[in-house]
């Protein structure tokens, strides 16, 4: 019964850990700080401000995207910045793989044409 109840403490003592890393918080830190007190450690992390850097990630890899001024994180589908009011450029739409493979294709030809027959 103790050790079923030691090893719950430790796993509390991770997921605080984890929720802490989580939000760019030391996950170390707050593990040790839950293994001491892991009722207590849950609350606070779970109540703690992300770091700012955390939630730009967690921005960017729900999909958003850099303003190339400002450096602040906007939805991908944005077209001015709502910081600075950037006005992101629109890409041509891009070649599909079988496209990019032909144009290489083709400029590896013609290159290889230039070269003297008696180089190559
Ligand atoms: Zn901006």
């Amino acid at each position: 019964m103790e050790v079923i109840l030691v090893l719950f403490w430790l796993v509390m003592a991770f997921v605080v850990g984890g929720i802490a890393g989580k939000k760019g918080l030391s996950g170390c830190g707050w593990a040790i700080f839950g293994l001491l007190l892991w009722p207590v450690a849950l609350i606070m992390v779970i109540m703690a401000k992300q770091t700012p850097k955390a939630a730009e990630e967690q921005a960017l890899a729900y999909g958003g995207k850099k303003c190339p001024r400002c450096a602040e994180v906007v939805k991908s589908e944005a077209v001015v910045c709502r910081f600075c009011s950037y006005q992101f450029s629109f890409a041509a739409p891009s070649m599909s793989a079988a496209d990019e493979m032909r144009d290489a294709l083709g400029n590896f030809k013609r290159s290889s044409a230039d070269i003297p027959k008696d180089v190559a």
